[in-house]
């Protein structure tokens, strides 16, 4: 029997990435308030936030500053825009920044509301790129299997997501995936992380090749890929990728989107996983969630393209209402004053290893065959035998079943598909709180194999 406000939910709202049969029964899970890494259902439950909302709530719940942030620019000015040469301090304060903090070569930055946007927009200009540069043929568009770019129709396409495709009449023209960098799942027997590294080098140039170099324009990859079943590529992936990359003159995209801002120790997951790209597309902890903000860096070459381009075509005709939305802007321009005043990405660099360890503990419970993270991050994936990595049926849904187990523990995480569930806390976490999420999650993983005999899915 549901709740009143649950029953309310399920006669009017349409819920992204939900089960909407199964939905009807379960109902929602309707969150009040938060404080630290804590947030509260309408009974006054606590959970701990596992999963940093959406891979997002970086500073947690209730910071004060942030809202005090926001509560100024609201009373002073809550809109502005940047079209048309309009503009205001918070976007430029925080494109100042961002210049900065960038570890790619920055020109400029162009705000955008999401992450969709920010990879839409990625891809939007380096086809306006090829078209300035005169290499009208070079559009093509590569991204790893797997991989989670967004929802919007390119960015949609980018992504390697079954879910994201199958009677979506996606992905349109253009966009080709290759393997996935996963080497628990894609490694032949007896591969080293190298080897398998190399080989799936040697085939991202076999197929650029055979796509033809020049047409295909641009790489686009998450450092640690999050939506597809939060996995860590292999330490010198990326350096052998950037290799093939270099040689065709190929421009590598990272979607900071989830690593951004501190997430593995770094400042930018490219910078703890070897990553040389040309640019960055951010969102999601910009502003740890407070309020929506995407954007992407701008490198010379590409800024002098688009000069060229929007001088010939009479302007640059791109941008939406709340690009570089003044309330967001500050909001950003708070949070990483926070991060940078208190340590916030150097502390996660301190507590990963304890944060690591507890994860990769979770490998010897009898479900789990590969439990593997960085930084703050980490993925686990139930199998139903640990030597074959065979896996359950898709259908008995374990690694959802899983994450009720842990959400009844008080503890929320996401269930990925191929049964991975990820962990992401915000990145104040403090060490006792890493323990209680670790023990909740083996509490939930314990009950989830007393349901798998119960159910006699063995
Ligand atoms: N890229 C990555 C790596 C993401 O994780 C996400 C969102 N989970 C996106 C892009 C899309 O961002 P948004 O949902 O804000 O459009």
């Amino acid at each position: 029997m549901l709740s009143n406000i649950a029953a309310r939910d399920v006669e009017t709202l349409v819920h992204p990435y939900t089960n909407l049969a199964t939905f009807r029964e379960t109902g929602p899970l309707v969150l009040e308030r938060g404080h630290g890494v804590w947030v509260y259902d309408t009974d006054g439950r606590p959970y701990l936030e596992g999963m940093a909302g959406l891979w997002c709530t970086a500073l947690g719940y209730s910071n004060e500053e942030l809202v005090e942030a926001a509560t100024e620019q609201m009373s002073r000015l809550p809109f502005t825009h940047l079209f048309s040469g309009r503009s205001h301090d918070p976007a430029i304060e925080l494109a100042e920044t961002l210049k900065e903090l960038m570890p790619v070569p920055t020109s400029k930055i162009f705000f955008t509301s999401s992450g969709s946007e920010a990879n839409d927009t990625q891809v939007k200009l380096i086809w306006y790129m090829n078209n300035a540069l005169g290499r009208p043929r070079k559009k093509k568009i590569l991204s790893h299997r797997k991989g989670y770019h967004g929802v919007t129709v390119a960015t949609a396409s980018l992504t390697g997501l079954a879910a994201n495709h199958a009677d979506w009449d996606l992905p349109i023209p253009g966009f080709h995936h290759v393997a996935c960098p996963h080497h628990y799942r894609g490694a032949e027997a007896g591969e080293t992380e190298e080897a398998f590294s190399q080989r799936l080098a040697d085939a991202l140039e076999a197929q650029i090749l055979a796509e033809d170099p020049d047409t295909v324009a641009a790489f686009f990859a998450e450092p640690v890929m999050g939506a597809g079943g939060a996995i860590l590529p292999p330490a010198d992936y990326f350096a052998k990728v950037q290799a093939v990359l270099d040689r065709y003159d190929i421009r590598f995209v990272a979607d900071e989107i989830i690593c951004g801002f501190g997430r593995t120790g770094n400042w930018f997951g490219s910078q703890s996983l070897g990553m040389r790209p040309a640019t960055i597309s951010f969102a999601k902890a910009v502003t740890s969630g407070y309020l929506p903000l995407g954007g992407i860096s701008i490198d010379e070459p590409l800024y002098r393209a688009m000069l060229d381009e929007s001088a010939k075509l009479g302007g640059f005709g791109h941008g939406t209402t709340y690009s570089g939305h003044p309330v967001a802007c500050a909001v950003a321009n708070k949070t990483i004053e926070i991060y940078k005043r208190d340590r916030i990405i150097a502390r996660v660099a301190e507590k990963a290893p304890h944060f690591q360890a507890r994860l990769t503990a979770l490998g010897d419970h009898p479900l789990i065959g590969e439990a593997r993270g960085i930084g703050l991050i980490g993925g686990i994936e139930i199998v139903a035998d640990k030597a074959s990595k065979r896996q359950y049926d898709p259908k008995a849904a374990v690694a959802a079943r899983c994450v009720a187990f842990a959400q009844a523990e008080g503890l929320i995480v996401r269930f990925l598909t191929g049964d991975r569930i990820a962990v992401c806390p915000p990145l104040i976490i403090e060490p006792d709180e890493i323990d209680t999420l670790f023990e909740r999650l083996t509490r939930a993983l314990d009950r989830t194999a007393a349901w798998i005999k119960a159910e006699g899915l063995e």
